[in-house]
């Protein structure tokens, strides 16, 4: 399987830096599951051994956790314990110890499993992504009952290599010297991926048996910004890295000096900038950048966990907007649907059935205990509401009225109701065509350019056989933003773009040339998407965008955008995807 051979392999961007090290494997010794029936007179041996484990291992995440000095991070060890302390998940393994005679080993890797199947079903990459963390956790805990359980020693000066990684290893990681880390699986939105980006270790993670492709000592490449991992690189390769690494160090510097700065175009557009957050926790990276605003608070993980609860979700918003005043934070409302959250319904195509704001109209009381979290956490008037999903205007209409009915329900129950701004995402093609209407019933709008992309181009965007004709510089796209676009600025409401063209040089210099107000995208795509606004000229981007639109192919578009991101910033073409 091994080869002496420069080896470069594509995996994703977890959190940008060069990194020229030799590597390390680590690898935790997959538990063994041996499954046994029990003799009667074993049983509440078993069942001890399963509570003690559990006991043990809540120990261990609690001890870690009093560790740890940074607050918001010790807090996603809570989520671990948390499902460990889960009376429900406790009374599963001990009823299949008891009733099944079941060994404790086998029980828990039963239930584990189970949890971890559904939530690989769900359609959002965010409960997928969990279901690696469960399972790392299970493992963990079948370790502990079998007294095996041994933390790694990441005292190492160099890249780790390992299968996948825990919250409980990423925080270890953080404290030692390793210089990168690349894993087999994880996604973006995972917390351990979090915490890296949090502590700028570059991390590439989905390289698909890399434990098996290197040996100890190996030398490697990883370039977190673009996802890849070059093994065993030639003397010329390397030669270019080092290169490329103190260029890019130089860069990095560079764009750190415009940290305080505006991003406003030569010609003196301001174009407000802002973060995309999944989780909670990313608000406080935002801080340290320097005082930004969310554009995109996607509330799945909130609603996965909280959907009944109106108070926890309050505390939730209250925090957020608390956090980055007086700036402002745009709370999306739940966008789940298909196959997400009804266990007992599945549907052909999910991405064409019941979603977002057809889910919330369906389930209205959900709705609504959201809209009223979102109303009273708006102490500070800095909170816009969003809808996701729109198709057509009787569904604006509906959800406003049920957003205002609330409104005046809360202020019959306490003063100083602040209304926060209302929008709506602008991400089906149907709701372009109706936006003249639709403005008249909203304060903003956000073009969402993943589903705009999907549903204008009818390519699924999780799949990767078709994921070579997913593209949002087609010109059909960009037509549609130039609707979009042109109608905002004819009625006077505020639009915004969140999808991942807000984080592609090629996007920022269309969506500016277009004339969009506002640019949310990841936040640690924030400070080069401002190095570039600070470079365009507004008129040279409205040129382009006006010859864009006629073009027959985003290639060509590609071409046209290139040859002026080559004038003004060309760096940003070599650091990134
Ligand atoms: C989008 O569709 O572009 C968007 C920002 O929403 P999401 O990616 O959460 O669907
Ligand atoms: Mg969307």
């Amino acid at each position: 399987m091994r080869s002496s051979q420069e080896l470069k392999l594509k995996g994703i961007p977890v959190s940008p830096g060069i990194v020229i090290a030799p590597v390390k494997i680590f690898k935790r010794k997959r538990a063994q599951v041996k499954e046994r029936i029990l003799k009667p007179t074993e049983i509440e041996d078993e069942v001890s051994k399963f509570t003690k484990g559990t006991e043990k291992l809540i120990s261990v995440l609690n001890e870690l956790k009093m560790e740890t000095k940074e607050e918001n991070l010790a807090r996603l060890l809570d989520v671990e314990i948390s499902i460990l302390n889960d009376t429900e998940m406790q009374n599963d393994v001990i009823l299949l110890i008891r009733n099944k005679r079941r060994n404790a080993e086998s029980a828990i890797s039963s239930v584990f499993n189970n949890r971890k199947e559904s939530l690989l079903k769900h359609e959002s990459s965010y409960m997928r992504e969990r279901a690696n963390e469960l399972e790392r956790l299970g493992m963990d805990l079948i370790a502990m009952i079998n007294d095996d359980y041994s933390r790694e020693d990441f005292g190492f000066d160099g890249i780790i290599a390992t299968e996948s990684l825990s919250i409980e290893q990423a925080l270890r990681i953080v404290r030692s010297n390793a210089k990168g880390v690349v894993t087999e699986v994880g996604g973006r939105t995972e917390h351990s991926a979090l915490i890296l980006r949090n502590f700028e270790v570059p991390t590439v993670f989905g390289i698909e048996k890399i434990t098996k492709l290197v040996e100890d000592g190996d030398t490697m490449i990883l370039d977190g910004g673009k996802g890849v991992v070059i093994i065993n690189p030639m003397d010329s390769t390397l030669n270019r890295y080092f290169f490329i690494k103190s260029g890019y160090e130089r860069y990095e510097s560079g764009l750190a000096s415009e940290r305080d700065l505006p991003a406003i175009t030569v010609d003196g557009k301001e174009i407000g900038l802002y973060a995309n957050i999944d989780i909670p926790e990313e608000a406080d990276r935002l801080l340290d950048l320097g005082k930004y605003g969310i554009g995109l608070f996607r509330t799945e993980m909130v609603f996965n966990e909280y959907s009944s609860d109106e108070e926890k979700q309050y505390q939730i918003y209250y925090d957020i907007a608390k956090k980055v005043y007086p700036n402002s934070v745009t709370i999306r409302s739940f966008d789940v649907g298909g196959d997400k959250f009804y266990s007992d319904y599945t549907e052909e195509n999910p991405f064409l059935g019941l979603r977002g704001i057809r889910v919330l109209l369906e389930e209205q009381e959900v709705f609504e205990r959201q809209i009223r979290a979102v109303i009273r956490a708006n102490v500070h008037s800095n909170i816009r509401f969003m809808i996701p999903m729109v198709s057509n205007y009787e569904e604006v209409l509906e959800a406003k009225k049920i957003f205002l009915r609330n409104k005046k329900l809360l202020e019959k129950q306490q003063n100083n109701v602040n209304q926060p701004r209302f929008g709506v995402m602008i991400e089906v093609p149907s709701a372009v065509f109706i936006l003249e209407h639709i403005a008249e019933l909203v304060d903003f709008v956000s073009i969402g350019t993943n589903d705009l992309t999907q549903y204008t181009l009818a390519v699924n965007r999780k799949s990767l056989r078709v994921s070579k004709l997913f593209n949002h510089l087609h010109p059909a796209v960009l037509k549609l933003i130039q609707i979009t676009t042109d109608i905002c600025r004819e009625k006077n409401i505020v639009v915004a773009s969140c999808g991942e063209m807000a984080s592609d040089p090629y996007g920022v210099v269309l969506l500016v040339g277009f004339g969009i107000d506002e640019i949310s995208c990841p936040s640690s795509r924030i400070l080069e998407v401002k190095s570039l606004i600070r470079r365009i000229n507004l008129s040279d981007a409205e040129q382009i965008a006006a010859e864009a639109v006629k073009k027959s192919n985003h290639r060509a578009v590609k071409d046209l955008v290139g040859e002026y991101l080559k004038s003004v910033m060309p760096e940003l073409l070599e650091f990134y995807e």
